[in-house]
Protein backbone atom coordinates (compact mmCIF):
# COMPACT_ATOMS: atom_id res chain seq x y z
CA UNK A 1 0.00 0.00 0.00
CA UNK A 2 1.66 3.28 -1.56
CA UNK A 3 -0.27 5.93 0.86
CA UNK A 4 -3.56 7.44 -0.41
CA UNK A 5 -3.83 7.97 -4.25
CA UNK A 6 -5.12 11.10 -5.71
CA UNK A 7 -5.84 10.04 -8.64
CA UNK A 8 -4.56 12.46 -11.79
CA UNK A 9 -8.07 14.18 -12.68
CA UNK A 10 -6.29 13.81 -16.58
CA UNK A 11 -5.58 10.66 -17.76
CA UNK A 12 -5.36 9.42 -21.72
CA UNK A 13 -6.23 6.22 -21.49
CA UNK A 14 -3.41 3.54 -22.49
CA UNK A 15 -3.86 1.92 -25.73
CA UNK A 16 -4.38 -2.21 -25.77
CA UNK A 17 -0.82 -2.23 -27.07
CA UNK A 18 0.84 0.55 -26.07
CA UNK A 19 4.43 0.65 -24.63
CA UNK A 20 4.39 2.37 -20.85
CA UNK A 21 7.07 4.60 -21.94
CA UNK A 22 4.70 6.04 -24.31
CA UNK A 23 1.76 6.39 -21.79
CA UNK A 24 3.73 8.28 -19.30
CA UNK A 25 4.77 10.81 -22.35
CA UNK A 26 1.17 11.40 -23.08
CA UNK A 27 0.00 11.69 -19.65
CA UNK A 28 2.97 14.09 -18.90
CA UNK A 29 1.51 16.49 -21.84
CA UNK A 30 -1.53 16.75 -20.24
CA UNK A 31 -0.05 18.50 -17.75
CA UNK A 32 3.00 20.14 -19.60
CA UNK A 33 5.33 18.36 -18.22
CA UNK A 34 8.51 16.31 -19.84
CA UNK A 35 9.21 12.33 -19.23
CA UNK A 36 11.60 13.28 -16.78
CA UNK A 37 9.62 15.99 -14.61
CA UNK A 38 6.42 13.65 -13.85
CA UNK A 39 8.75 10.92 -12.97
CA UNK A 40 10.43 12.72 -10.31
CA UNK A 41 7.22 14.12 -9.13
CA UNK A 42 5.79 10.84 -8.84
CA UNK A 43 8.79 9.86 -7.33
CA UNK A 44 8.74 12.54 -4.88
CA UNK A 45 4.72 11.48 -4.17
CA UNK A 46 5.66 8.23 -2.81
CA UNK A 47 9.20 9.21 -1.11
CA UNK A 48 7.51 11.97 0.29
CA UNK A 49 10.64 13.99 -0.07
CA UNK A 50 12.35 15.28 -2.95
CA UNK A 51 14.29 13.05 -5.03
CA UNK A 52 18.49 12.88 -5.84
CA UNK A 53 18.17 14.16 -9.16
CA UNK A 54 15.32 15.52 -11.48
CA UNK A 55 16.56 12.72 -13.87
CA UNK A 56 15.37 9.31 -12.82
CA UNK A 57 16.42 6.08 -14.75
CA UNK A 58 13.16 5.04 -17.25
CA UNK A 59 12.81 1.65 -16.25
CA UNK A 60 11.58 3.02 -12.86
CA UNK A 61 8.14 2.85 -14.87
CA UNK A 62 8.47 -1.30 -14.40
CA UNK A 63 9.38 -1.47 -11.04
CA UNK A 64 7.22 -1.62 -7.88
CA UNK A 65 6.48 0.58 -6.16
CA UNK A 66 6.26 2.56 -8.85
CA UNK A 67 3.77 0.70 -11.34
CA UNK A 68 1.57 0.27 -8.53
CA UNK A 69 1.41 4.10 -7.63
CA UNK A 70 1.13 4.90 -11.46
CA UNK A 71 -1.98 2.55 -11.25
CA UNK A 72 -3.66 4.35 -9.15
CA UNK A 73 -2.64 7.69 -10.46
CA UNK A 74 -4.19 6.44 -13.39
CA UNK A 75 -6.92 4.82 -11.90
CA UNK A 76 -6.14 1.84 -14.51
CA UNK A 77 -8.53 -0.96 -14.79
CA UNK A 78 -7.28 -4.49 -14.30
CA UNK A 79 -7.13 -5.20 -18.01
CA UNK A 80 -5.50 -2.00 -18.77
CA UNK A 81 -2.75 -2.61 -16.22
CA UNK A 82 -2.22 -6.37 -17.67
CA UNK A 83 -1.83 -4.90 -21.08
CA UNK A 84 0.37 -2.11 -20.39
CA UNK A 85 2.71 -4.11 -17.73
CA UNK A 86 2.71 -7.65 -19.82
CA UNK A 87 5.49 -10.08 -18.82
CA UNK A 88 8.88 -9.17 -19.94
CA UNK A 89 10.65 -10.95 -22.99
CA UNK A 90 14.11 -10.24 -21.48
CA UNK A 91 14.88 -9.14 -25.18
CA UNK A 92 13.36 -5.24 -24.37
CA UNK A 93 15.76 -2.30 -24.99
CA UNK A 94 17.18 -1.38 -21.51
CA UNK A 95 16.56 2.28 -21.69
CA UNK A 96 13.00 1.71 -21.69
CA UNK A 97 12.35 5.18 -23.50
CA UNK A 98 9.39 5.29 -26.45
CA UNK A 99 12.94 5.72 -28.78
CA UNK A 100 11.71 4.91 -32.33
CA UNK A 101 8.67 5.11 -33.87
CA UNK A 102 6.67 4.39 -37.30
CA UNK A 103 5.66 7.32 -39.32
CA UNK A 104 3.12 5.49 -40.91
CA UNK A 105 1.31 4.18 -38.20
CA UNK A 106 1.93 7.43 -36.47
CA UNK A 107 0.00 8.87 -39.49
CA UNK A 108 -2.54 6.15 -38.88
CA UNK A 109 -2.83 7.90 -35.01
CA UNK A 110 -3.92 11.41 -36.54
CA UNK A 111 -5.85 10.24 -39.43
CA UNK A 112 -7.67 8.67 -36.07
CA UNK A 113 -7.72 11.61 -34.14
CA UNK A 114 -5.51 10.31 -31.70
CA UNK A 115 -2.01 11.14 -30.48
CA UNK A 116 0.45 9.28 -32.19
CA UNK A 117 1.81 6.50 -29.15
CA UNK A 118 4.57 3.51 -28.82
CA UNK A 119 3.45 0.86 -29.76
CA UNK A 120 5.24 -2.17 -26.96
CA UNK A 121 7.12 -4.71 -29.43
CA UNK A 122 8.78 -1.34 -31.09
CA UNK A 123 10.60 -1.76 -27.10
CA UNK A 124 11.84 -5.35 -28.12
CA UNK A 125 15.32 -5.14 -29.33
CA UNK A 126 14.73 -7.61 -32.08
CA UNK A 127 12.23 -5.07 -33.65
CA UNK A 128 13.63 -2.96 -36.25
CA UNK A 129 10.95 -2.75 -38.84
CA UNK A 130 6.96 -2.09 -38.10
CA UNK A 131 5.03 -5.28 -38.28
CA UNK A 132 1.93 -3.37 -39.66
CA UNK A 133 4.00 -1.39 -42.75
CA UNK A 134 7.53 -3.22 -43.67
CA UNK A 135 9.50 -0.06 -42.61
CA UNK A 136 12.20 0.48 -40.75
CA UNK A 137 11.64 2.00 -37.35
CA UNK A 138 12.63 5.70 -37.36
CA UNK A 139 14.81 6.65 -33.89
CA UNK A 140 13.07 9.70 -31.85
CA UNK A 141 15.26 12.86 -31.13
CA UNK A 142 16.45 13.53 -27.68
CA UNK A 143 14.43 16.76 -27.79
CA UNK A 144 11.56 15.08 -29.15
CA UNK A 145 11.46 12.54 -26.08
CA UNK A 146 12.09 15.27 -23.48
CA UNK A 147 9.33 17.68 -24.87
CA UNK A 148 6.43 18.55 -22.22
CA UNK A 149 4.04 18.83 -25.01
CA UNK A 150 3.31 16.53 -27.82
CA UNK A 151 5.81 16.89 -30.32
CA UNK A 152 4.30 15.29 -33.39
CA UNK A 153 3.78 16.74 -36.49
CA UNK A 154 1.77 15.64 -39.59
CA UNK A 155 3.90 17.38 -41.94
CA UNK A 156 7.20 16.24 -40.38
CA UNK A 157 5.92 12.80 -40.17
CA UNK A 158 5.05 13.09 -43.89
CA UNK A 159 8.47 13.83 -44.46
CA UNK A 160 10.15 10.95 -42.66
CA UNK A 161 7.33 8.70 -44.51
CA UNK A 162 9.08 9.75 -48.01
CA UNK A 163 12.46 9.83 -46.70
CA UNK A 164 11.90 6.26 -45.19
CA UNK A 165 11.36 4.86 -48.67
CA UNK A 166 14.81 5.44 -49.87
CA UNK A 167 16.45 4.56 -46.52
CA UNK A 168 14.95 1.43 -45.51
CA UNK A 169 18.02 0.12 -43.26
CA UNK A 170 20.19 3.03 -42.55
CA UNK A 171 18.39 4.50 -39.40
CA UNK A 172 18.36 1.47 -36.78
CA UNK A 173 18.33 1.53 -33.13
CA UNK A 174 21.94 2.13 -32.37
CA UNK A 175 22.71 5.70 -33.94
CA UNK A 176 26.25 5.08 -32.30
CA UNK A 177 28.79 2.80 -32.19
CA UNK A 178 29.12 2.35 -35.61
CA UNK A 179 30.86 -1.13 -35.41
CA UNK A 180 28.14 -2.59 -33.39
CA UNK A 181 25.62 -0.92 -36.24
CA UNK A 182 27.66 -3.16 -39.30
CA UNK A 183 27.39 -5.97 -37.30
CA UNK A 184 23.39 -5.50 -36.78
CA UNK A 185 22.76 -4.60 -40.15
CA UNK A 186 24.86 -7.47 -41.91
CA UNK A 187 23.21 -9.91 -39.61
CA UNK A 188 19.72 -9.02 -40.57
CA UNK A 189 20.46 -8.47 -44.25
CA UNK A 190 22.17 -11.93 -43.95
CA UNK A 191 18.70 -13.92 -41.54
CA UNK A 192 16.55 -12.05 -44.65
CA UNK A 193 18.33 -13.42 -47.52
CA UNK A 194 18.29 -16.27 -46.01
CA UNK A 195 14.73 -16.46 -44.85
CA UNK A 196 14.22 -15.39 -48.76
CA UNK A 197 15.95 -17.92 -50.23
CA UNK A 198 14.22 -20.86 -47.76
CA UNK A 199 11.00 -19.67 -48.72
CA UNK A 200 11.47 -20.26 -52.31
CA UNK A 201 12.87 -23.62 -51.39
CA UNK A 202 16.48 -23.08 -51.43
CA UNK A 203 18.56 -24.85 -48.70
CA UNK A 204 20.31 -22.29 -46.15
CA UNK A 205 24.12 -22.33 -46.31
CA UNK A 206 25.09 -25.63 -44.21
CA UNK A 207 28.33 -23.65 -43.32
CA UNK A 208 26.85 -20.81 -41.33
CA UNK A 209 23.34 -23.04 -40.43
CA UNK A 210 24.19 -26.26 -40.29
CA UNK A 211 21.99 -29.26 -41.96
CA UNK A 212 19.12 -28.04 -42.59
CA UNK A 213 16.07 -28.18 -44.53
CA UNK A 214 14.45 -24.83 -45.66
CA UNK A 215 11.23 -25.88 -43.64
CA UNK A 216 13.04 -26.62 -40.90
CA UNK A 217 14.79 -23.81 -41.20
CA UNK A 218 12.33 -21.27 -41.51
CA UNK A 219 10.25 -23.60 -38.21
CA UNK A 220 13.20 -22.54 -36.11
CA UNK A 221 13.37 -18.49 -37.22
CA UNK A 222 9.22 -18.75 -36.41
CA UNK A 223 9.90 -20.25 -33.20
CA UNK A 224 12.89 -17.62 -32.10
CA UNK A 225 12.14 -14.72 -33.34
CA UNK A 226 7.76 -15.27 -34.43
CA UNK A 227 8.56 -13.63 -37.75
CA UNK A 228 8.95 -10.03 -35.99
CA UNK A 229 12.86 -9.26 -37.31
CA UNK A 230 12.73 -10.24 -40.81
CA UNK A 231 9.49 -9.47 -41.47
CA UNK A 232 9.64 -12.02 -44.66
CA UNK A 233 6.64 -10.44 -47.30
CA UNK A 234 8.49 -7.08 -47.47
CA UNK A 235 11.67 -9.06 -47.72
CA UNK A 236 11.15 -11.36 -50.65
CA UNK A 237 9.35 -8.29 -52.28
CA UNK A 238 11.97 -6.03 -52.28
CA UNK A 239 14.80 -9.00 -53.22
CA UNK A 240 12.50 -9.83 -55.97
CA UNK A 241 12.66 -6.01 -57.09
CA UNK A 242 16.54 -6.01 -57.18
CA UNK A 243 16.77 -9.43 -59.18
ZN1 LIG B 1 3.80 1.10 -38.88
Amino acid sequence: MIGIARPWPICPRPQHDESVPSWFERVGHEYTMSRAVLLAAVEREIAGTMPASAVLPADRLLERPFTEKLAALGQLTDPEKSCLWPPPSDWELKDQAFGVYCPHCCLNDLANNRTPYGRQYWLQSWCTICKAHGSALVIRKQTHIDSNRSPWSHTDLKHDREFLASNRYRDLKVPSHPELRSTLLGCLLYIERTTAAAISGVLPDAWSWGKLAAVEFLTILTDVTTWSLTHFEPVRSGLSLRT
